[in-house]
């Protein structure tokens, strides 16, 4: 199956999948991934380069909403919200949309860990709903930085509200990531949202541009004048946290489990445009993460030769794999087992690609050579574990 397709999986409207029995069973890990690792792979793209993160809502909004609407199609729901309710009057139309966002979305979207959905406030005059997330997995425990960043969310609201009201969109308008104490979402007419957005921006009338034009040039904009810093911050006190505290997974108390499959969600996200591109993307955004993180233990006082034997624990911990790391003659191989990326997809293609450059990140700092990653096998694609193996690159660069 492409990309697309396992998105699509995730999203089949199927009621049995959103009840009580698990999604999917690791064995040894279970279904949690600990937010973290969400926030952590963010966070390092923001560092990249924040304007990709913004290219994850227009191909996963189309997918989910082609789900919505088989589904609509299937139980009539689709001509409900096409024909009748329109009719309706304004207190029935508040509470059906209430139900459907309150308690179907919220199923959905509490068991993936994702974020607590509410009706705000509706307007159908102004063709506008009004949607607030508490305890979005994107904005969780985020720092500020003036900016919205919940693409994500904001992709899963507008395939599976819009898709009610002829494709309506959405758009994050206020963020725990630029300051506000909750995210709140809007889902509107694409032409209404544009205008919002040229409002926002500033932006003369006479430039026309695609929904996501806008949103990467927004954060484009933002990039040039945004001091990243507190998100460097932010990953480096939650790790400092996690690191001395690894032992255990009670991540109940912590509160701060997202489902694997949310968590996979996110991820393929990044992957299904332009997917070779992407790919090398994501192994040069794993790859600062892995360099980074090698020097936030240094601080910690970690010397150079405990420094790998962290990551299993580390791993382990998070929800993102069970590690075994072997030194070879000539590097290192990594397996995955159980990998939070990967586990449990029918694809194609091997998608492991942040783990790769994390780990050659990490191993180029502590040898202070550069070291390449490549994914020779992954458990997305049919094999029992995913394999990286991680070599000297033949450019004899030396890792700064
Ligand atoms: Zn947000
Ligand atoms: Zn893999």
């Amino acid at each position: 199956m492409s990309i697309d397709e396992n998105i699509s999986k995730i999203w089949e409207q199927k009621p049995s999948l959103w009840e009580e029995k698990n999604l999917q069973t690791r064995s040894e890990l279970g279904d949690e991934i600990d937010v973290f690792a969400l926030k952590n792979f963010q966070n390092h793209i923001l560092l990249y380069n924040p304007a990709i993160l913004s290219k994850i809502y227009d191909s996963t909004h189309t997918i989910i909403q082609k789900e919505v609407e088989k589904w609509s199609n299937k139980t009539g729901l689709s001509s409900f919200f096409k024909e009748e309710f329109s009719s309706l009057e304004e207190k029935r139309k508040h509470k059906i949309l209430k139900s459907l966002i309150e308690e179907h979305i919220n199923t959905i979207t509490k068991k993936l860990g994702l974020g607590v959905l509410s009706l705000s406030s509706v307007n159908f005059e102004e063709n506008k709903i009004e949607v607030k997330v508490n305890e979005c997995a994107e904005a969780h425990e985020t720092s500020t930085i003036g900016h919205p960043i919940c693409f994500n969310m904001a992709s899963i609201l507008a395939g599976e509200i819009g898709e009610k009201f002829n494709n309506w969109h959405c758009y994050e308008k206020e963020c725990k990531a630029s300051g506000s104490n909750t995210c709140k979402f809007i889902i509107a007419p694409q032409e209404q949202i544009n205008e919002e957005l040229r409002e926002f921006l500033d932006l003369p009338s006479r430039i026309s541009f695609t929904l996501q034009g806008k949103i990467t040039s927004m954060i484009s904009e933002f990039k040039r004048d945004i001091d990243y810093t507190p998100i460097l911050e932010e990953s480096t006190n939650r790790l400092s946290y996690i690191l001395p505290n690894m032992d255990g997974r009670d991540r109940k108390k912590l509160g701060s489990d997202i489902h694997l499959k949310g968590f996979q969600q996110f991820y393929l996200s990044f992957l299904n445009d332009d997917f070779e591109e992407r790919g090398k993307t994501l192994y040069e955004v794993g790859f600062e993460s892995g360099k980074r993180f090698s020097k936030i233990i240094s601080v910690m006082g970690m010397r150079s030769q405990d420094k790998l034997n962290v990551l299993p624990r580390l791993f382990d911990r998070l929800g993102m794999g069970l590690l075994e790391l072997e030194k070879e003659s000539n590097g290192y191989k990594v397996r995955v087992k159980e990998c939070g990326y990967s586990y449990g997809l029918h694809l194609e293609e091997k998608i492991c690609f942040y783990n790769s450059g994390f780990f050659s990140g990490m191993i180029s700092s502590i040898e202070n050579q550069k070291f390449e990653g490549k994914e020779t096998k992954c458990s997305g694609n049919s094999s029992e574990y995913c394999v990286h193996s991680i070599q000297p690159s033949e450019k004899e660069e030396k890792s700064d």
